[in-house]
């Protein structure tokens, strides 16, 4: 059943550029997708207006059956919940430690001011825990966020996004200031959470080699539109 879709969705940003033009997508429960497209080909953009970090211009998007566009207040917060997202940058808090950075996952099930206060039941600790254990660096909890390698901090931000528990989570650029070792680490990482946990995975990338590699459907971008889409054949598939 489908869980993304696009309904002829634009952006144009208020400079004039265009960031999508028309798009029509339709994106699986559980499947791995990675867009490329160079450098402002509009795939920012297209992650960014899935879980609405910004409005689009015109159309709709469908997030299991419900409008994200249209979505308000509480109904936006709940269908965010179930969208983590992984940033080229990391985008973690430098001075707090891993597991700090990884509880902040969590903050969408409790109220805000359990957040500021940092007070986490002992299940959220759990599985924040767990989804540190998942990326393998379990044993950097207690280390501050920013004492870690590049590599490192990626997966803080993968175990970020796992402890809420998504059944989304889309990736911007996740390795582009990763060198070439720890980015396979990485890919490696968020295609073993693709199959093992069924969780939808969309990665922006901008080498199209890698793409190729790990993606199952890639889908190219150029001028804010969708100009490549296929699935990539599985020999061993049967049906
Ligand atoms: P990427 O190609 O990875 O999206 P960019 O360097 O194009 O990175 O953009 C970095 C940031 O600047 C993004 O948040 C993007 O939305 C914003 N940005 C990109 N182009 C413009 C622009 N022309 N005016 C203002 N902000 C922009
Ligand atoms: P990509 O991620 O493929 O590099 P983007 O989605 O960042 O592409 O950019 C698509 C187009 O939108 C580009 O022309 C870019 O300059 C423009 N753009 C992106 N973000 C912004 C922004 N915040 N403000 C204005 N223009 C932007």
């Amino acid at each position: 059943m489908s869980q993304i879709e696009f309904h002829n969705v634009s952006k144009i940003y208020p400079n004039g550029h265009i960031g999508l033009k028309d798009i029509n997508l339709s994106i699986d429960e559980g499947e791995f997708v990675i867009v490329v497209g160079l450098s402002g080909a509009g795939k920012s953009t297209l992650l960014r207006s899935i879980n609405r970090l910004h409005d689009v211009t015109s159309g709709d998007i469908i997030i299991s059956g419900e409008s994200i566009t249209k979505a308000k207040g509480k109904k936006l917060l709940e269908i965010r919940r179930n969208i983590g997202m992984i940033f080229q940058t990391f985008n973690l808090v430098k001075r707090s430690s891993v597991l700090k950075n990884v509880l902040s996952g969590r903050v969408g099930y409790h109220s805000t001011w359990k957040m500021i206060l940092g007070l986490f039941p002992k299940k959220d600790k759990i599985i924040a825990l767990e989804a540190l254990d998942r990326v393998n660096i379990l044993e950097k909890a207690h280390d501050r966020a920013d004492s870690l390698s590049g590599g490192q901090q990626q997966r803080v931000s993968i175990a970020r996004a796992l402890s809420q528990q998504p059944k989304i989570i889309l990736a911007d650029e996740p390795t582009a200031s990763l060198d070439p070792k720890t980015t396979r680490q990485v890919m490696n990482d968020l295609k073993r959470i693709n199959e093992d946990m069924g969780i939808t995975i969309i990665i922006n990338l901008h080498f199209i080699d890698l793409a190729l590699e790990y993606g199952e459907r890639i889908i190219g971008m150029r001028d804010g539109k969708v100009v490549y889409d296929d699935l990539k054949v599985n020999t061993s598939e049967e049906d």
